[in-house]
């Protein structure tokens, strides 16, 4: 640690770092920044930096809102988008309070936590998402919906196109920022984009994920065009899902590879799907936390809408993908349910948290989906056990107030936020008069 501390220190002289941002996040995962001067750095480490927690939407009540933020010297990264005048760098912070206790409501807390269990049964989790977002020409919705930057489709080369070029700056800089890609290629919508990152653990893919975003709204501005991770900005085009693959590791050694089981999938990998499985829908209002979350989930455009698994098959919620039987290392398990908006702290923490139940209880794996689920009649699907997502974020909601799993894994505090902020998007949404309601009604009524 002292050793990150003194690097950090010297590079920011050797480069004449002026600003350091320090970065958290808050319940729903909005990135949070205060810049502080390079003097101020080696205090940081030492004794935090005091702000308001109460401000936050999430981090503390009114009456106990002293908080303190202590940069992590492990995550320091200068930032390019931001140049070489003045140069800037970040930090991802951990939150305590005023006693040095980490904050109960800190998501990045909230996955330490859960990454600890699982280490204390010797597992790491490695997490890595396939990230969706949409290219549009401005924020501003005119007339006729938001404006894509393009009308191309699926891994579509688009010659001079405006996608091209910015996923190229967007790949370049998150290598600058040590973040590495492995794919990016235009998706199926006019406009979307995804990009792949590389494995990580999943504390370091959480900050990955917040630093994506980032980079990925900077390099639209940079070119004069607006990005956005919202889950479903057009009925008739697929929403932006967050497809994340995840895997276990006893030191070593992949424990979802298996060779000669069927799929090479462990007994562990089969209970950790079990887990992620039965604990679906109560994980959903943080997965799939906004109302819109349930537009993409019950839009089609391959977004899962059933419970169920399967090996070579988009239509199920969880996927295990093939892989060479020589790589058993990058055995590992697709969440396709989670979309482009997750707060990745909580949404990690959760799907652990659900496949480690899995294996500490036991669960036993369904059926594979062999079929087509969203083909299927209703009959069909309840006979066969295939249970759909939860409909609305009212009915996410539902389930997750009788979560114990979900209780358990975010602490008291987080968990009553998160209802709490849900709840409020809720009424807020079912108050309103939409031009649907509009349409149909206001002529013939
Ligand atoms: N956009 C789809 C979703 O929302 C995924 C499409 C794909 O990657 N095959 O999940
Ligand atoms: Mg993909
Ligand atoms: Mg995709
Ligand atoms: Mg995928």
């Amino acid at each position: 640690m002292d050793k990150q501390r003194d690097f950090v220190l010297r590079t920011i002289e050797e480069r004449g770092v002026k600003f350091i941002r320090l970065w958290f996040t808050d319940v729903v995962g909005t990135l949070k920044s205060v810049a502080i001067a390079p003097a101020e750095v080696e205090g940081a480490f030492g004794e935090g930096i005091g702000f308001d927690g109460s401000a936050i939407e999430g981090l503390t009540r009114t009456s106990e809102s002293d908080l303190l933020a202590y940069p992590d010297p492990t995550t320091f990264q200068l930032l390019p988008w931001r140049g070489d005048v003045d140069p800037t760098a970040r930090m991802f912070c951990d939150i305590t309070t005023p006693d040095g206790e980490p904050a109960v409501a800190d998501p990045r807390n909230v996955l330490k936590r859960t990454l600890e269990h699982a280490a204390d049964r010797g597992f790491t989790f490695y997490t890595h998402p396939e990230i969706e977002f949409y290219l549009l020409k401005s924020s501003k919705i005119g007339k006729s919906g938001p404006q894509p930057v393009d009308a191309a489709g699926y891994f579509d080369n688009v010659p001079g196109g405006t996608a091209h070029d910015f996923r190229r700056r967007s790949v370049r800089m998150l290598e600058d920022l040590g973040i590495s890609v492995e794919f990016s290629h235009h998706e199926a919508g006019p406009g979307q984009n995804e990009i792949d990152l590389r494995y990580a653990d999943a504390l370091t893919m959480a900050d990955n994920v917040m630093t994506f975003r980032t980079v990925v709204k900077e390099v639209a501005i940079e070119q004069g065009v607006y990005a956005t991770f919202m889950p479903k900005p057009f009925a008739e085009h697929p929403g932006s899902g967050m497809h994340t693959h995840l895997s276990l590791f006893e030191g070593e050694e992949n424990a979802f590879y298996e060779p000669g089981a069927q799929y090479q999938l462990s007994k562990i990998g089969r209970q950790f799907i079990a887990g992620l499985l039965r604990h679906a829908n109560e994980i959903s209002a943080v997965t799939n936390q906004f109302v819109n979350s349930y537009k993409r989930i019950w839009g089609g455009g391959e977004a899962p809408s059933f419970v169920s698994w399967g090996h070579n098959n988009r239509s199920a919620l969880v996927r295990v993908p093939l892989y060479k039987p020589t790589k058993g290392q990058s055995a590992r398990v697709e969440y396709r349910g989670m979309d482009s908006a997750a707060n990745p702290y909580l949404a990690f923490a959760l799907l652990l948290a659900a496949g480690m139940k899995g294996i500490e209880e036991g669960y036993e794996l369904p059926a594979e989906a062999q079929d087509d689920v969203w083909a299927l009649t209703d009959g069909e699907r309840r006979a066969l056990g295939y249970a759909p997502l939860p409909t609305s974020l009212d009915h996410a909601i539902q389930y997750m107030e009788e979560s114990e799993l979900v209780a358990e894994t975010l602490g008291e505090q987080v968990f009553s936020y998160v209802l709490a902020n849900k709840r409020e998007e809720w009424s807020g949404y079912r108050s309103q008069v939409t031009a649907f309601e509009l349409e149909r009604n206001l002529e013939i009524l």
